[in-house]
């Protein structure tokens, strides 16, 4: 089967692999129909050591179950399945607390190195906690929207749930990635007041706006700052959404989080030190929450609006391309070219 590797930062290729098979009794074997490619896999092409590679890519997919182990009971072969971007047993303590994310017993991909969702099949471990039947056919227009619930939708909606966000908040969006659009959508589901996206593309900040966006700020630093918190009374908003990850897009958070307010970060941190203390965080009660999402814990709540059409998260695909394609597709999203890049191996 074919598969894509990353090789190093900007070194994506795709080859011939070895077929995944079932391995454990508790795994389920998926012909990918549907995948894409992520904003977080961004950071590797720009960063990722040749000594760390090659690393199987991809960790949202839709496909149809081929063939499950003997333990598998709740999907079964032909079944139409999406796949959160992290597997779990569905049954520990944390699963059962709905942070699947932490399970005992499972993990995100890259733990597996011969397995990844741009490619043509995945064995997915632990499948009766990890994926969730689709009610639809393979070829169904609502496809896009519904490889959102693998992880962005899912992770902007953590976001502003892990913020607190509800009708009586303003909310401010750091970011206009896929994620960041998401969070923008998932804070107008939960009835924000207020939601100011802070980005710099139009075509993206436009997308947001119709997604929910109240206001939109382009300004970056001091200026971006002052222009929120002039949109939200002056002292900032009360939640921050920060899908971006870098420390620019965090000290953009603490600029305008009112007093009392919480940053939710959902973005991958690329700093493991920043600032907490009297000046930053301590001083005015603000809170920082947020994480890796647990997708798996959303979909139900999630899938209703997409399959009656209430939204269409999936609008955040602009391009698709096949698995030939990929390689120039992690290019575009780098180069900005394409918001998020759809695959149909
Ligand atoms: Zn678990």
């Amino acid at each position: 089967m074919r598969a894509t590797l990353m090789y190093g930062a900007g070194d994506v290729r795709v080859e011939d692999v070895p077929d995944s098979v079932i391995k454990q009794p508790t795994d389920a074997l998926v012909r990918v129909t549907t995948s894409c490619i992520c904003g977080s896999d961004l950071w590797p092409y720009g960063s990722m050591s040749p000594a760390d590679g090659p690393a199987r890519m991809g960790h949202e997919f839709i496909g149809i179950v081929e063939d499950t182990g003997s333990e598998v009971t709740t999907v079964k072969r032909g079944d139409l399945v999406v796949a959160p971007f992290a597997y779990s047993d569905g049954t520990c303590e944390f699963c059962r607390e709905g942070l699947q994310t932490s399970c005992v017993h499972g993990a995100f991909w890259d733990v597996e190195p011969e397995e990844g969702g741009q490619a043509e099949a995945v064995r997915v471990p632990l499948a009766d906690g990890t994926l969730v039947k689709l009610p639809v056919a393979a070829d169904s227009a609502l496809m896009p929207s519904l490889l959102t619930l693998s992880d962005v939708f899912g992770t902007g909606y953590h976001a502003a749930v892990a913020g607190g966000v509800n009708e009586r908040t303003r909310v401010t969006v750091i970011g206009d990635g896929a994620v960041g659009l998401m969070a923008v959508l998932s804070a107008k589901r939960l009835g924000a007041e207020q939601i100011v996206l802070m980005g710099r593309h139009t075509a993206r900040t436009d997308l947001g706006r119709e997604f929910g966006a109240t206001d939109v700020v382009s300004a970056r630093g001091e200026e971006g700052i002052t222009a929120v918190r002039e949109l939200a009374g002056g002292h900032g908003t009360h939640v921050v959404l920060e899908a971006v990850g870098n420390m620019p897009a965090y000290e953009q958070a603490l600029g305008v989080v009112r007093p009392g307010g919480v940053i939710s970060r959902v973005g991958v941190p690329q700093y493991e030190e920043a600032p907490i203390g009297f000046g930053s965080l301590f001083g005015h009660n603000i809170r920082l929450a947020g994480g890796p999402a647990p997708a798996r814990a959303y979909i139900e709540e999630l899938m209703p609006d997409i399959l009656d059409g209430t939204i269409e998260p999936g609008r955040v695909f602009d391009a698709t391309t096949d698995l030939d394609g990929v390689p120039a597709g992690y290019q575009d999203m780098a180069d900005r070219k394409s918001l998020k890049v759809l695959i149909k191996p």
